[in-house]
């Protein structure tokens, strides 16, 4: 037998008892008499005690022997420690050992296998096996498990079922690139991997399983990012003969749930903004609302005094730091710095101080006289000792410049804390985004979603202004997920494919089989999918999805473990069609 207990189990109750353990060595501490092991598994650390005088020389001669990361087993008697670790769940108990067997010797890890690794990220992918064995890593996957154990019990709860729906389906030129899959039975034919298994969900909604689930993964070929891996996985689901309250409803519950019984927190309702109002509050269609700091617009009270940034501006927008009148230049001249940087792209900044003694202090005291600053500082409701934050420009560029100065305020002013959640449902997003590159609307959704029905005449009039049924989940300005009512009527879909400049023939070869299913009895349907990678990444406080993943990928999508993609070999490559070409450097 190899263990009667885990490495994380034993405690004071367990005195005296002989027991089995087996594990990894986390580190051997020798002190001439006194030697020490520390025994690791999946379920914790205990420690392993032996005594010149008290345990046998070929023990103690065993233990020296030992190095990081060799797998033993050992037996031994359970005894209550003289100095107690508070810190550690088996910190009141070592085992003294009367047997230990070498299983199997370890090279030396080439990095520390500790709470916090002294390797870099790139050797830590190559070695994932070991990075594994680290608490972070393990914790994040015993939470991503939690997670799917819960969504699973609430949808089935709820009445939806699992249904798988195919890796290997049809390649459609919407959205982002695909991986693609030659086809050895079909020459020259390719397969694609799903960006995600919308139109098969839709269908099964036509086949009638009114509520469907699937935690599945999605491959998209995008470039890389913090929070993208080429392939990620998805909490998909599809409801049909609902209406988009009743679908927010049963999402809004889910997440309840998983905050619940995973963190023990009540997060309690969500907000509910459309989109037109994030954008003039926020700058973004995905606001952080743990904190306030929402835009005023000062168009009125700022043009005609005769500063021509302000005059030539489409917009002139800010916000108010409560307690920041006290900033100094060197403070303000590190957020002009910040909002001037390309990735943000302000030209400069405004700023206005109400300073503690009842004077007002700004950058443009030139132009504006004190009442004028005065009726500023009303409209933002700001107090002595606030202060104010202006930028003008293009509207839209503008209020995404503001949010980005919005964010880095809330982070300087520790108000973005990652224990607190502030969900939002964001709805009423424009149903199609004008491309002035080709020259053409695409769907700002994808180009199933329904627009509004009250908007559907503006689909001829002007598409640009049509807004659709579709909504977000955000919490903490993260876009968890995302969904929409869809369009079930084949005239309307038909519709859709030409305003996105699909000829009827492109439309019918890349979705005839939705068309035609929508032709047998389509049912009203609506559905969201929600992004499990990025939901566990904020159950772990975590910025990036990488360490929630098990086997991720580098920012070149490469596996740094497998070494993967690589070559293929001259009959692979013959057997499916293909021939190579010098790539171009
Ligand atoms: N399939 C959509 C997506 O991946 C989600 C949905 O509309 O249900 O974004």
């Amino acid at each position: 037998m190899f263990r009667t207990h885990t490495c994380g189990e034993l405690r004071l109750s367990d005195i005296n008892k002989t027991v089995t353990l087996s594990g990894w060595v986390q580190r051997v501490r020798d002190k001439g008499s006194l030697l020490w092991i520390d025994l690791r598994d999946r379920y914790g650390i205990t420690q392993i005690f032996l005594e010149e005088g008290m345990s046998a020389p070929e023990l103690l001669k065993a233990a020296r022997e030992l190095g990081r990361e060799f797998v033993i087993r050992i037996e031994g008697t359970v005894v209550e420690r003289e100095s107690k670790n508070p810190n550690l769940p088996t910190g009141e108990v070592e085992v003294r050992p009367s047997k230990i067997e070498l299983l199997n010797a370890s090279k030396t890890p080439p990095f520390t296998i500790e709470e916090k690794s002294d390797g870099g990220d790139e050797l830590r992918m190559k070695y994932r096996y070991l990075d594994l064995r680290r608490n972070p890593l393990k914790n994040n996957l015993i939470l991503r498990h939690k997670l799917a154990i819960e969504t699973r019990a609430y949808l089935d709860r709820q009445g939806f079922l699992e249904i798988e729906t195919p890796y290997l389906i049809k390649s459609t030129p919407e959205g982002a690139r695909d991986f693609v899959v030659p086809s050895r039975m079909n020459p020259n034919e390719f397969y694609a991997l799903p960006q995600s298994p919308q139109t098969f969900k839709q269908i099964l909604m036509v086949a009638g399983y009114d509520r469907y689930f699937q935690i599945v993964r999605c491959f998209r070929d995008e470039d890389l990012r913090a929070d993208r891996q080429p392939e990620f996985t998805q909490i998909d689901c599809e409801m049909a003969f609902v209406t988009q309250e009743e679908v927010l409803n049963t999402f809004e519950g889910m997440a309840r749930h998983l905050f619940r019984e995973v963190k023990g927190l009540e997060i309690g309702d969500f907000e509910r903004m459309d989109y037109a109002t994030a954008m003039k509050l926020y700058g973004s269609d995905k606001p952080d609302l743990r904190f306030g700091m929402a835009f005023e617009e000062l168009n009125d009270l700022a043009q005609g005094h005769g500063f021509k940034v302000f005059d030539d501006a489409e917009l002139i927008v800010g916000i108010k730091a409560e307690g920041c009148s006290e900033y100094t230049r060197k403070q303000l001249d590190a957020l002009t710095d910040f909002v001037k940087r390309p990735q943000v792209g302000a030209k400069g900044l405004v700023y206005v101080k109400l300073n503690a003694d009842g004077s007002i202090k700004s950058s443009v005291d030139k132009f504006y006289s004190t009442e004028i600053l005065q009726s500023w500082a009303e409209r933002f409701e700001a107090k002595p000792g606030d202060l104010l934050l202006i930028l003008s420009g293009d509207a839209n560029a503008t209020r995404k410049q503001l949010n980005e100065l919005r964010l880095e305020m809330g982070n300087q002013l520790g108000l973005r804390d990652s224990k607190v959640f502030k969900p939002l449902w964001v709805t009423d997003f424009p149903l199609l985004e004008w491309d002035e590159d080709t020259q053409r609307f695409y769907a700002m959704h994808h180009p199933f979603t329904s627009p509004k029905p009250e908007d559907i005449s503006l689909l001829d009039t002007n598409p640009g202004e049509v807004r659709a049924n579709a909504y977000d989940m955000v919490i903490n300005g993260v876009e968890i997920g995302g969904g929409s009512i869809r369009i079930h009527d084949r005239e309307l879909q038909r519709k859709m494919f030409t305003i996105l400049g699909f000829t009827d023939e492109e439309a019918q070869k890349q979705f005839g089989f939705l068309m035609n299913a929508f032709e047998y009895g389509a049912p009203p349907h609506g559905g969201i999918a929600l992004g499990f990678d990025r939901l566990t990444a904020m159950f772990a406080g975590l910025d990036s999805i990488r360490d929630v993943i098990a086997f991720p990928k580098n920012n070149s999508g490469r596996d740094m473990m497998i070494d993967s993609p690589s070559t293929i070999a001259d009959a692979q490559l013959e057997e499916l069609y293909l021939q190579l070409k010098k790539a171009e450097d």
